[in-house]
């Protein structure tokens, strides 16, 4: 007996493999991290993912959603396809870490760690390979383009993601820097919230700020129907259901003596349940039709639905939880949901599966996701690496 045999001592193995690839895999990150790219541009970062899986030889394909890459690892036996997604796009934020690896790219940066995804899937990649003998059915690697708020896995989902082997079971993760590295959490149930869109023009008749009563003022109207749209939440959606209604864009008129023609209005609604998703949609529709007869104004609103609620299945949830165990020890830890959205709910919404908090807070920093400071602790890569391969092993043995 071995002790870096993987079927006596998976945790040993494992953690060894991880260990071996670590550097390189920092390394990957730091080069993707000093060359960011925007949704259904990444570009040299698909080709970084393609070269490293042609140099594992590990079959794949490219240009599955216009910039994505997908890897596919057989097991010695058949079975099932388990599908395991990263994320590669970056943020229109100008960087101020002044790290060595930096942004090279004015403007742009790995702001959200898609970087430290892609990398971390790399090295799943490079470990599930040489334990692919003892695994029973197929490993799909998703490295998916433009994922803020893009639409890159419906992208790749229209380029018959789901076919060839079909997805049978998935998992996905994010980092995490209000977890401490060495930290994972998980939600169960719906974990990221539904994120939708509307738009709202609130339309007057302009004239002169001294002769109100000669005009329709859309900035009054607007303005109440803004409070009104609080209702939504207050007075609207059962209390136990929650949802956000905000208004992020309030546009109108030019100057101080002239009432405009029109306000434009621009917010999103999240919610994690789909009873709550119906009602606010329709009460907020409700609130811009009454506003007509009330003041005169008309509103004209638009509703789109962008992801759904991610929502986590036990059947694949608890088993991801108990590989993490198994690997890690008692560093797992039960959250609350966030009303933040995140577009791997296209997937888990049409096959099981689970999505995990890796923890990236590096000690003594308070860092926050989309902040041009960010910072993760890339130890979290390697832990990843263990959390994910070891899932893998135990949903497929
Ligand atoms: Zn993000
Ligand atoms: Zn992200």
């Amino acid at each position: 007996m071995q002790a870096n045999d993987p079927t006596n001592d998976p945790m040993g193995a494992i953690a060894d493999a991880v260990r071996a690839i670590e550097p390189n895999l920092i390394a990957i990150r730091r080069d993707i991290h000093a060359h960011p790219e925007l949704g259904f541009h990444e570009v040299r970062t698909a080709g970084v993912v393609a070269e490293e899986l042609g140099r594992l030889g590990i079959p794949h394909r490219t240009g599955i959603g216009r910039t994505g890459v997908v890897g596919l690892i057989e097991g010695g036996r058949p079975g099932p396809c388990l599908a395991i997604r990263a994320d590669m796009d970056a943020l229109p934020i100008a960087e101020r870490t002044f790290l060595p690896f930096a942004s090279r790219t004015e403007g742009l940066m790995h702001a959200c760690g898609h970087d430290i995804h892609t990398a971390t899937l790399l090295g799943v990649a490079a470990v599930l390979r040489d334990l692919a003998p003892r695994l029973a059915g197929s490993v799909k690697l998703i490295f998916q383009p433009a994922e803020e708020g893009l639409g890159g896995m419906r992208a790749m989902l229209d380029d018959g993601l789901m076919d060839d082997p079909p997805i049978t079971r998935a998992l996905g993760f994010h980092n995490h820097p209000e977890l401490p590295v060495g930290r994972l959490a998980y939600v169960r149930g719906a974990a990221l919230a539904a994120a939708d869109r509307f738009e709202i023009t609130v339309h007057g008749r302009s004239g002169h700020a001294a002769y109100p009563h000669t005009t329709i003022d859309p900035i009054v109207a607007a303005a109440g129907l803004l409070m009104q749209l609080q209702t939504v939440v207050s007075r609207e959606v059962p209390p136990l259901m929650p949802v956000v209604v905000t208004v992020g864009a309030f546009n109108g008129g030019q100057t101080h003596n002239i009432i405009p023609d029109s306000v434009d209005l621009k917010g999103t609604v999240r919610t994690l349940h789909p009873r709550a998703r119906d009602l606010a949609e329709a009460a907020i529709g409700r609130l811009c039709a009454g506003l007509e007869p009330m003041t005169r104004a008309r509103a004209e609103f638009t509703y789109r639905r962008g992801t759904p609620p991610l929502l986590n299945t036990d059947s694949v949830l608890d088993p991801l939880v108990a590989a993490v165990r198994h690997q890690l020890g008692d560093v797992i830890a039960e959250q609350e949901p966030s009303m933040g959205g995140e577009d791997f709910a296209e997937l888990a919404a049409l096959v099981p599966a689970g999505h995990i908090r890796v923890g990236s807070g590096s000690p003594g920093r308070a860092d926050r996701l989309h902040n041009s400071g960010y910072q993760p602790d890339e130890a979290c890569i390697g832990i990843g690496v263990q959390a994910l391969v070891r899932a893998a092993v135990e949903l497929m043995e």
